[in-house]
């Protein structure tokens, strides 16, 4: 009976896999990675498919790749170390002042 189904059906089903398995799998692992939620990334994307990417999409980053970002706009306070933007004058975290950056 395989032989009556349309040629190319088995590429149809592995377009259909890639399609709604794979590549939200994909994108869901790489937003985890970017926010900091490597695991929920790859649990989402493969029991979600779109859903997760939507997921994904929504959720928050991670105290630790907010944190990340921040250091990457911004610098170090000298007394307690949490991020602070470029031309602040007073820690958002300890309210100490920086003076003149
Ligand atoms: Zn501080």
């Amino acid at each position: 009976m395989m032989n009556v189904l349309p040629t190319g059906f088995v590429g149809l089903v592995l377009l259909w896999i890639l399609a709604m398995l794979l590549v939200p799998l994909w994108i869901s692992v790489h937003l985890g990675n970017k926010k900091g939620q490597q695991v929920l990334g790859w649990v989402v994307g493969t029991f979600l498919g779109w859903i997760g990417v939507v997921i994904m999409l929504v959720i928050s980053p991670s105290l630790d790749a907010q944190r990340q970002e921040a250091l990457r706009t911004g610098f170090p306070c000298p007394f307690c170390q949490e991020p602070v933007r470029h031309g602040a004058t007073v820690c958002p975290h300890c309210q100490r002042d920086l003076g003149r950056q």
